[in-house]
Formats: C-alpha cells, structure tokens, sequence
C-alpha cells in the first residue's frame, strides 16, 4: 500500500514529530510547531546539511542573517515588485485559489459554479512597522528567503574571514511567505526553515560551479539516504526563470502527489550584487589582484527548505508490512537521520536496574537513545518502529548472567545476541 499524505500527518501528530500550530484555538493555516523527535531529526538535517556545504571541498562560511529587513532591501532585491502569486476568487463559493493551480476556463472544483474574479497579483511578503511612535515608523518586512541576508553582508562576510574568491556563505534560518493556498501539510507553509548556500566565484567559472553544484547536492541526498529513483533534475525552461536567474535546475522528488520541487540551484549571475551596489550606493564588487581590476562574483546558489526535505524523508521511509501476522508502520529513516540512534528495552519491569547500565554507556557515548520498560515487548517495538529508532537493545534474564543483550534491527527484523561492553561500537558501525 503506498503512503498518502493522510498517513504522515497522523504519524506526525501520534509520535510527537509536528503538531498543528495554537491547535487547541483552531489552528494556524500554514503554520506547524515541532515536537520532540520533531526537532531531534531536523537538528540532524540541519548538522549534515552544514557539513555537505562546507566539505564541499571549497571554503564555506557560515553565519545567521535578521528575520526583518528594511523596505529598501526588498525593492533593491526586486521582491516588492516582483515576488507576487497570481491569485483569483471564485465569486460564489469565495473560495481563494492561486490561479496557476487551477484551470480558469473550467468551474470551480469547489462549488461547481464558474464566476471567477480577475486575476490580480499577490505580493508573498510578510510587511510591518517598526517603532511606536505614529507618523515615525518605518516599514520591514519579513524575510521571505533567507539569501538577501548573506547579499547585503558580502563585504562584511569577505573582509571579517579573510576569504578569496571562490567561496561559499551558508545560513540556516526562517522565511516567511504570505503563501495564497498553504497546502500539502509540511510541503507549502507559510513560516518554514531554509538551508541555502551562495557561491560567490569568477563569471568565468560560474558554469562549471553551477554544474558541479548540481553533482554535489546529488552526493547529499545519497548519503541521508534518500531513495535516487525518487529524485530527478529539471531544468527550467527560458520562460518559466525567475527575475534574478540566468539558469536552474530543480531537484525534484516524485511525492505521492506529483513530482515536485525540493531544492533549487540557480545561476544568480550578479543580479544581486549588481543591485544592492545600485540601491545601496555601497561597491560590492571585488578587486583581482591579478589583473588588476574589479569585477562583480557572479552567484550559484543551492536553495532547499528544511521542512519540505524533512517530509520528504517521512515520505520515503514509511512503510507498513505485516510481521509475523501483525502489520507495522515502520520508519526506515537511515540511521544519520533517525531522531533517536537506540533504545534500551528491559524484558520486564523486574530487569530495570540491571539495563540502567546499559542505557548509561549509551549515553555517555553521546549516542542519543531512550529507555522503555513499561508495556508489552512486542508493542515497544511497534512504537520504536514508527519513531524509526534504529536499533533495540533488549535486556533479559540470561542478560545478567551472559552480559549481552539482543540487539532488534529496525530493518531486517534479523536479531542478534551481542556483548554489553560492545552496543557502543555495534552502534558506530550502524551510523558510519
Ligand atoms: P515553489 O515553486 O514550490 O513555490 P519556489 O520556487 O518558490 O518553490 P524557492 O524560492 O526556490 O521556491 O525556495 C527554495 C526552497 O525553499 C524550495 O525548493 C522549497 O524547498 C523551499 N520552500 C519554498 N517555499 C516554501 C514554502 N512555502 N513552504 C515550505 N518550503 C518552501
């Protein structure tokens, strides 16, 4: 049976991953707050995510642009005037839909009537006041992509880290977008994370970086191992570009509605730095030593949303299965993945003290694992399962005598009995 969009949410909302935001008054549209495996498993994202951009074999900094930006950011980057959404309304449901999403020549799919308004464009911004005093406020908006950030601080990132073209500036952090239809749960939020690299190089070289960006994102999701029968990449065609791209490709995953975009990379060239040169009367453009003359980097940027990677994962690692004559829902995440490495299982509440030790060397490791000893054996397992805990350590009787404990793998059910005084090598193994 394949996995419906249905199937993520209520596992999400069962074990603890995402819940529905302030849902006891009803609910935000677009707008989740994050359990506790929840965060465990995007901390894991986020760290590997780090990692792939900055062993990307080049220099990467990092830093953490401000959520708010002045109007002036905006209208230099071109978003006040150009991140809009065509949106239409059905005028007898009132029904609000985007109207690339659905086909204006035919009714409205909710009501059947078809009395459509124009279409007008929708700025995504999020807009605000600054200060409290009335007629001396200024306006900000939101971020609605987190890469503005790392343009305006070029300078302040290339001067303060001594770095020479090429070079990376990585950031993890919110965006906002006033979304017209947030929809598919996680997929299309209104308040969602973004990782995205800039890669400042040589106009010269801008090709070649975008290519082996492209490669190196691929090498990424193998390793969180995302299935790469799912995953393709698409070139965008000439019209479908956005203001600031000389060329994309998407990375797509093929989700249970559609293939659909995880990451972008785009060819910036140098849009924004050009822009914000202009707008800002600030020269960011670089000086070659060799040459002896300035030019502007031109950009390659890999652009992925935390949240939307994460149900992607979910998608991809849930399965259900019947096990000797029980069915499971089991989350196959890959181990670097999984919120939680391991989980230490005394047979019976009897054995606690004794499997204490066991969850204590675990820890001590710095292996991130739980301890569980109340319910039936079989029902624990069921539970760790949809968790997509890697690996249970039961403690039995012969435990105390033998000093090993059995050690349940998630995947292939295959079970093993092995020394106490070697889960914390059983485990590096599992993770390697
Ligand atoms: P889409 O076409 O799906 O709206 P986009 O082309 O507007 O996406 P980008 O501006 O390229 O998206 O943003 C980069 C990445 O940020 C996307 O690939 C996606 O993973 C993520 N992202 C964008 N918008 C949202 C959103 N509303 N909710 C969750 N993630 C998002």
């Amino acid at each position: 049976m394949s996995v419906t969009l249905e199937n993520i949410v209520s596992l999400c909302k069962r074990r603890g991953f995402i819940y529905p935001s302030a849902e006891i008054y009803g609910g935000l549209n677009g707008v989740y707050d994050t359990g506790h495996f929840g965060v465990l498993m995007k901390e894991n994202i986020r760290a590997i995510w780090k990692k792939s951009v900055a062993l990307a074999g080049y220099q990467t900094i990092y830093m953490e642009g401000s959520l708010l930006g002045p109007e002036t950011l905006w209208q230099a980057s071109g978003h006040v005037s150009n991140f809009h959404d065509p949106m239409i309304d059905c005028l007898h449901c009132k029904k609000r839909y985007r109207a690339d999403d659905i086909n204006i020549e035919k009714p409205c799919i909710h009501c059947g009537n078809k009395h459509w308004t124009d279409v007008r464009q929708f700025n995504l911004m999020f807009k605000t006041e600054l200060g409290a005093a009335q007629g001396n406020t200024s306006l900000a908006y939101l971020r609605p992509e987190t890469a503005q950030a790392i343009f305006v601080n070029f300078k302040n990132v290339y001067s303060s880290n001594r770095v020479k073209i090429p070079f990376g500036i990585a950031q993890v952090g919110k965006a906002f977008r006033n979304e017209i239809t947030p929809k598919q749960f996680l997929f299309r939020m209104r308040e969602f994370e973004q990782m995205e690299v800039e890669w400042f190089c040589h106009p010269n070289e801008s090709i070649d970086f975008f290519e082996q960006w492209c490669q190196k994102r691929k090498l990424f999701y193998e390793y969180i191992g995302l299935n790469l029968n799912k995953i393709r990449f698409r070139p965008h065609a000439k019209d479908e570009l956005s203001h600031y791209s000389k060329q994309t490709t998407d990375i797509e995953y093929e989700f249970p509605f559609g293939w659909k975009e995880l990451e972008g990379i785009a060819h910036r060239g140098d849009f924004d730095l050009t822009q914000h040169s202009k707008n800002a009367g600030k020269d960011l453009s670089i000086f070659d030593e060799e040459t002896k003359s300035a030019f502007m980097p031109h950009v390659v940027e890999c652009s992925v949303g935390l949240d939307r990677l994460f149900l992607t994962l979910l998608f991809d690692a849930y399965h259900t299965e019947t096990v000797e004559g029980e069915d499971r829902i089991v989350l196959k995440l890959h181990p670097r993945i999984a919120p939680v490495k391991a989980v230490v299982l005394p047979l019976v509440k009897k054995l606690t003290d004794n499997a204490m030790p066991v969850f204590n060397q675990l820890e001590q490791k710095g292996f991130h694992v739980l301890f569980d000893d109340s319910g039936s054996i079989g029902k624990r397992y069921r539970r760790y399962d949809e968790i997509g805990v890697p690996v249970c350590f039961t403690f039995d009787f012969n435990s105390i005598d033998d000093h090993c404990v059995t050690a349940r793998n998630r995947d292939t059910l295959q079970q093993e009995r092995i020394s106490i005084n070697s889960v914390g090598e059983y485990m590096l193994k599992l993770l390697l």
